[in-house]
Parts: C-alpha cells; sequence; structure tokens
C-alpha cells in the first residue's frame, strides 16, 4: 500500500514544522505541572491548559465527571478512590466517518516525586515527567488536527477526543466513557509514545488487577496458638498456587505483587491481603482465569475459620493483531512511507486505552506519540523532533481518511 501527498495536503504539513518551536515551548509548560493520576488539584491545572489549547480546533468541548473507583486497603475494607474529569471535544458529529482519539493527561509520578521539571539534553532530547507518556502526545493529537481543520478537506471528518485522567491506575474511572464513544466511531488513534527508534506497539495483551481479602481469627501467639488462625498463612499459600498459574495458557503471567497483613510477634494475624496482576494474550482466557480464582476463593472459605473476597477484575482486555486492526497499521505505514518513515510495529505486554477500544470493537493504532523512552522512570524522556514528525503522519493519515483514499468504513468489516 503506498499514498501519494497532494500538494494542499503539503502546504498543511509544512505548517506543522513552523509550529514545532510553539509545541516545544508548551510541552516544557506542562511537564512542569505535576499531573500525578491521584493529584486532583495539579490534574485541574493541566486540564486547563489542554482546554486553552485545544480550543482553537472549535467543536464542543465538556469535562465529563468519572465514576469513582472501588479499591481495597490494607486493612481489607473497601474505599473509593475519586478520579479529575475526562476532557471531551466534539467535532462535527452528523459528518459521515467518525474518529475517536484518546489520550490521558495524567502521569505516574505523584506530587511527592522528586522528578518534577523538565530539562533539554543536548540538541533534540528533552527529559521531564510525562514528556513522552503522554504530554507530547497530545501534542501531536492537537497539531495534526489543526492541520486537519485549517485544510479544505475536513467536511468528511467528525471526531471525538477523549483525553483521560486515569490511565495510569487502570482506566477503570474513565473505561465507560471510553467504551460509549469507541462504539460510535469508525476507528480510534491514541496517542502513547512510539518507542525512540520510531516502532509502534502491536498485539497488546489484556491485563487485570485483583486482591484477595482473607481474613482469619486473631489469637494470642502463646497461651492460645491453636485457636488462631493465620490469615497471613492462608495468603501465602494463595500466593504460592497463583505464581504457579503463570504460563498455565499461552502467554499468561501472573505477578503477586504485595502481601499486606500482620502485626506484633505474639499476634496470630487476622486479615491479610493479597494484591497481583494477571496478564494474558487471548480474551477466552479471562473467564479461565476468573473461573480459577473463584475455585481458590471457595477453597479458603471451606476451611474452618477462614474467609475470603476477590475484589478487582480485568481492565483491559487484550488486544490481539485482528485484521481489522492489522489493516489500521498498514494504513499507518503507507502514510509514513509517503513521509519517508520507516513504521513498524512489536508485540508488547504492555497495556493502554487502546486494549479499552479494541474490547468495545473499535479498530485502533495506539503508539501515535511522540518517540521516546524510560517512561515510567525518573529518566523519560522524548525526541524533540519527533513532535512535527509525528504530528505530520497523523496530519496525513486523517487527510487520506477525509480523502477517502484510506477507506475508514472498511476497517470494522474485516472479519
Ligand atoms: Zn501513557
Amino acid at each position: 500500500m503506498s499514498v501519494a501527498i497532494t500538494s494542499l495536503e503539503r502546504a498543511a504539513l509544512d505548517k506543522i514544522v513552523v509550529a514545532a518551536p510553539q509545541m516545544i515551548a508548551t510541552l516544557k509548560n506542562w511537564s512542569n505541572i505535576n499531573s500525578g493520576s491521584m493529584n486532583i488539584p495539579g490534574l485541574h491545572r493541566q486540564l486547563a491548559q489542554i482546554k486553552t489549547v485545544f480550543a482553537e480546533l472549535g467543536g464542543t468541548m465538556d469535562e465529563v465527571a468519572l465514576p469513582p473507583t472501588q479499591a481495597v486497603d490494607g486493612a481489607g475494607t473497601p474505599y473509593e478512590i475519586e478520579h479529575a474529569a475526562s476532557f471531551r471535544l466534539v467535532q462535527r458529529p452528523a459528518a459521515p466517518i467518525q474518529i475517536l482519539l484518546t489520550g490521558h493527561y495524567d502521569t505516574v509520578f505523584p506530587e511527592t516525586s522528586t522528578f518534577q521539571t523538565v530539562r533539554a539534553v543536548g540538541e533534540d532530547q528533552l527529559h521531564g515527567p510525562g514528556v513522552a507518556d503522554m504530554k507530547g502526545g497530545l501534542l501531536v493529537m492537537f497539531q495534526a488536527l489543526l492541520a486537519l481543520e485549517q485544510s479544505k478537506a475536513h467536511q468528511n471528518i467528525g471526531y471525538t477526543i477523549l483525553i483521560s485522567p486515569d490511565e495510569e491506575i487502570g482506566s477503570t474511572g474513565s473505561a465507560g466513557l471510553l467504551a460509549h464513544h469507541a462504539k460510535l466511531a469508525d476507528l480510534g488513534l491514541t496517542y502513547e509514545p512510539a518507542l525512540a527508534d520510531g516502532s509502534l506497539s502491536g498485539a497488546r495483551k489484556g491485563t487485570g488487577n485483583f486482591s484477595f481479602v482473607i481474613r482469619g481469627r486473631s489469637a494470642h501467639a502463646g497461651r492460645e496458638h491453636h485457636l488462631g488462625r493465620n490469615a497471613i498463612v492462608a495468603g501465602a499459600e494463595v500466593i504460592q498456587r497463583l505464581a504457579a498459574l503463570t504460563g498455565a495458557r499461552e502467554g499468561l503471567t501472573v505477578n503477586p505483587a504485595k502481601l499486606e497483613g500482620g502485626g506484633a510477634n505474639n499476634v496470630v494475624p487476622d486479615v491479610a491481603v493479597v494484591r497481583f496482576n494477571a496478564r494474558l494474550a487471548e480474551p477466552e482466557d479471562m473467564v479461565w482465569f476468573e473461573t480459577i480464582l473463584q475455585q481458590i476463593r471457595q477453597e479458603i472459605n471451606a476451611q474452618d475459620g477462614f474467609t475470603a473476597k476477590l475484589h478487582g477484575g480485568f481492565t483491559r482486555p487484550p488486544k490481539p493483531m485482528a485484521p481489522p486492526n492489522a489493516a489500521l497499521f498498514a494504513m499507518t505505514r503507507a502514510a509514513g512511507g509517503a513521509l519517508g518513515l520507516d513504521i513498524v510495529w512489536k508485540a508488547t505486554g504492555g497495556v493502554c486505552e487502546g486494549n479499552n477500544l479494541w474490547a468495545a470493537g473499535c479498530p485502533n493504532v495506539d503508539t501515535l506519540g511522540v518517540r521516546g523512552g524510560e517512561i515510567h522512570s525518573d529518566r523519560e524522556y522524548m525526541i524533540v523532533s519527533s513532535l512535527a514528525e509525528r504530528a505530520r503522519l497523523s496530519a496525513l493519515m486523517l487527510f487520506k481518511f477525509a480523502s477517502g483514499d484510506f477507506d475508514a468504513k472498511a476497517l470494522r468489516k474485516m472479519k
């Protein structure tokens, strides 16, 4: 597959290059705002910045309040995690082609992180929280859409932008909103960072976060040891069973991540919380895995003096390289080819909103953001020249969906 760039498109793509210094300046400002997923005031500051910039696109903007997420604390007590709002912008909702563009404005760096500011490294790198994941990607999305709005050819395309506050903690608050709009769209474009060499992510595993709350019976460790029911010993046994499930299905990994419980040496502990993550490659394995978890829960409940509760679930189903996703990748690759970019992709155990969109039947490519690396660490960096490079890639894709060179309507019909 190959595409040619028209002279009108060329002129619009050239404008993106002219806008690059402004993109860099904005990205520096944004990276200096702490927007850790739990820092609600910081998220609000970042959201205000996004609204100011994205207003230039026109369309209808709003903030969508999200439901709180149910969680469980170290004593096994349920509580709620509040979220900031999702940003939404709707443009030409009656146009024949509808595209969903998604991203997130939270980062993994909490308010207490020592990694708070951006700095330039050498000629072509910025180092800072969220520069790659994904404040740079949000600006790539914006600049590509601005090019579309300024072009003469946008009337065929409408779009919805969703920018979430909770991607880095599993998108549990925004999941319903993402699914709603994903069902209405012909395709999705998501702005997670590409690898530093420009590769995109291909097939993605699915993921779930769970916790078992196990309750036993406390007792004096000396006088009445025989009356105690040691919850952390039961929890440790559960951990062994969970760990042994790794590989029981092709691609399944189970990571027991934390065991909480216990206290003084002379008390039999009466509560344990076992937290774990599971990743798998096939959607049908989710049901199989959850059945095993229910068996484990029932076995604990059958033991004298113990009860177990299971919290959590799968938050992002797998996103395989199914024909619609492969066809959209071929279009991405063709657009890249016209711009002199050799776009390839690699399978990954990582997950993102692209999983959510695919679960709602929406074909998508999810690493259209900047090139960068060492994300989720205080060494996170992005490659400055990739801001314009990747904005041009997305803009050209949008032009080709509008012109019909890329058939947006064909993707969902593929089996
Ligand atoms: Zn991200």
